[in-house]
Formats: C-alpha cells, structure tokens, sequence
C-alpha cells in the first residue's frame, strides 16, 4: 500500500506559465471558492484528472477529515506523504491505521535525499542549530520532489489554524501550479462535527495537546486559546516550515540541496 519514492532530484517545470496559473486559480474562487469541500474535490478531479493531481496530509491532529472525503470519492486518489525521519511513531502509526480504516491505496512516501543528509545533517541534529536548513532539507526539497510532476495538489489547512492564514482561499496558485484548500472555511466545529458524524480515529498525540503535528524535536503541546499551530518551532520566529510557501519552486531552485 505504501510506495515508497525514488531519490532522484527534481527538474523543475519551467516557470512561463505563471501568470495563466494566477488567473486560473483567481477564477476557480471566484466561481467555486463557496462550494462544500467534497464538491471542490470531485470538481478538482474533474479539472486536473489523476495523472497531474494528489493530495499531501501529514496525518497529524486533523488529517482524517480531508482524508476520509477523498476516500469516499476514490480511495486510489495519490496520497504523499513526507517521512522527514523525526515524525513521532504516533503519526506513523496513525498514517497506517488510517490507511487501512479508509482503505487508502495510492499513499507514495517521500524521503530526504540521503545525499543531502549526509552532506548537511550527518548526526541528525541539523534542527538544533538550523531549523530553515534542516527543513530544506527533510521537508522542502522532498515536497518539490513530490509535486513536480502536477498541476495541483490538495492541502487540509484551515483559516482558524493560524493568524498567517486567515485568508487562506480555496484555490490559490504558487508558482506554476494550484493548491486546493477544500477546507479552508471549515472551523474547528465543522471538523469536530464531521470527525463524530464518521467516527473517525483521531491521531493519539491530540489528547495530550498537540493541535498541529510536526516533526517531534520542533512540536509542543497548545496552551489552551493559543493558535493551533502556536506549538510548531516554538520560541523561534519561524512559523512555516516552506512546503506552504508560494515560492517553493523557486526555493528548490535556489537551494544548493
Ligand atoms: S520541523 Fe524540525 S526536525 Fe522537522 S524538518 Fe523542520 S527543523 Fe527538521
């Protein structure tokens, strides 16, 4: 069920057709942004078809929801999923317990390039003196791997999840490609309600107060009315680890990874 994928590092598409992406994108808000998230997803498959289209969940606090949907829409849709090596083995677990409920059977795993983990983080402790390169590293360059062969990718944020995001749109473009945020609007009632109404397993980090889910040296539980993601590289400036950003291509491209 789990694939796992090769090393090789990316080429990347050429940028040209940045602009047409932007207005494309700007149109699929404007004309569908309001939908209900499983009309987003089957409108989406509709678009962009299997080959060019999957979706990225790091199956952490609240995975299941976009998960479970895309599911009953069609469990063959590709899943990645980014092994950065310091996830805690609750989500690993949860990844395949979740798998099996749902009877997902396209998850591709992506890893760091051991050629990069030899060169920048020998001892695998890079996160103590250097989260950016640490996360170029396990996360960005992996990412850009994993999306370069599509045209759009599903995402499972949420406005609520951060103040960073409280413009979160449905359709957004970042370089030359479309993210799909089915769930922007979704708040943490609509989720809670959705997780009862299915039954849906909930990864077991959350009852100890982990809200968002990251790799466990830069995870802490939330202190109750913080941001959901106030518990990721706490105490640091950092708040996003870059596989979000709009310029992941071009931090791809940039790096020396
Ligand atoms: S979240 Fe922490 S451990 Fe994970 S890749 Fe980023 S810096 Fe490294």
């Amino acid at each position: 069920m789990l694939a796992k994928s090769g090393q090789l590092e990316a080429g990347l598409r050429p940028l040209d057709d940045e602009e047409a992406v932007a207005a494309e994108a700007a149109a699929l808000e404007a004309r569908y942004g309001e939908l209900e998230p499983q009309d987003v997803i089957t409108l989406s498959i509709g678009r962009f078809g299997y080959e060019e289209l999957a979706a990225v969940s790091s199956f952490g606090a609240d995975s299941a929801v976009l998960l479970h949907m895309l599911a009953r829409i069609d469990p063959a849709l590709p899943i990645i999923f980014l092994d950065t090596g310091k996830h805690f083995e609750e989500t690993l677990r949860y990844r395949d317990a979740l798998a099996a409920d749902f009877g997902l059977r396209n998850i591709t795993v992506y890893e760091p390039l051991t050629s990069a983990l030899v060169l920048g983080d020998p001892s695998g402790d890079l996160h103590r003196s250097d989260v950016d390169a640490c996360c170029n590293i396990r996360k960005v360059e992996p990412m850009a791997r994993a999306v370069e062969p599509l045209a759009a990718w599903f995402t499972g944020r949420k406005r609520f999840q951060a103040s960073t995001r409280n413009a979160l749109p449905v359709f957004e473009a970042t370089g030359p490609r479309i993210r799909i945020n089915p769930l922007a609007r979704w708040t943490t009632a609509d989720l809670a309600a959705y997780m009862r109404a299915h039954q849906l397993r909930e990864n077991p980090l959350v009852a100890y107060g982990y809200l968002s889910i990251g790799c466990f040296p830069c995870t802490q539980p939330v202190k109750p009315g913080e941001d959901a993601r106030s518990g990721r590289w706490a105490g640091q400036a950092k708040i996003e680890c870059g596989i979000h950003l709009s310029d992941l291509d071009h931090s791809l491209t940039a790096s020396s990874l």
